[in-house]
């Protein structure tokens, strides 16, 4: 499974339709300061369920919606889709390609979450990446500042962070839930 492509609208300082397009393997994302870098990232983690309206560096949820700028009008909505190659069937979803999708309203504040262009619950999200190391509190998205925390960090720390990627984290949860039964 791999992120094939983002379509953004709407989205912080993507007011017009942006396609990002992705291929296997690394992609670098390179602009100078404030082009725009940290807000695609911003819009996977939104996707994925973020709800924490610091962590995507506004004060209300309304400011991940295009603010307007000199010349362009403020967008009433903002929409991503991650779309996934699902080949491998790393999803438990019997699509090759799987997409999904969050938008936003400035009127009204309901937040709309798709599946394959379908409506759905953000559970149904979650549940779908449940155990695949992807999700709004992975440690697939590491968020620029958090390197240096990382590295200031303490080693048993470091070790929690380290058994948590390695999905280690898990098995010790289980163990401590089941030897208090
Ligand atoms: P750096 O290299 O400094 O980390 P960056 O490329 O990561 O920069 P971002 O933080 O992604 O930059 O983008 C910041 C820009 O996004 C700012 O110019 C900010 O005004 C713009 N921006 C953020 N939210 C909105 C919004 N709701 N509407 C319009 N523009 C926005
Ligand atoms: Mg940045």
């Amino acid at each position: 499974m791999y992120l094939k492509k983002i379509e953004l609208h709407g989205f912080k300082s993507f007011a017009d339709k942006v396609n990002i397009e992705f291929q296997p393997g690394i992609t670098g994302i390179v602009g100078p300061n404030g082009c725009g870098k940290s807000n695609i990232s911003d819009a996977v983690r939104w996707v994925l369920g973020e709800q924490s309206v610091k962590s995507l560096r506004g004060s209300n949820m309304a400011d991940v919606i295009f603010a307007g700028s000199q010349d362009r009008r403020a967008q009433n909505l903002a929409e991503v889709t991650l779309i996934f190659d699902n080949s491998d069937r790393m999803l438990n979803y019997d699509y090759n390609e799987v997409e999904i999708t969050r938008r936003l309203y400035r009127q009204g504040n309901e937040a709309e979450y798709l599946l394959n262009r379908q409506q759905c619950r953000l559970k149904d999200i979650t549940d779908l990446l449940l155990d695949t190391g992807l999700g709004r509190d992975s440690l697939s998205i590491i968020s620029q500042g958090n390197i240096s925390n990382f590295a200031d960090s303490r080693p048993e720390e470091r070790r929690a962070i380290f058994e948590e990627a390695a999905g280690v984290s898990k098995y010790k949860k289980r163990k401590i839930e089941a030897i208090r039964k």
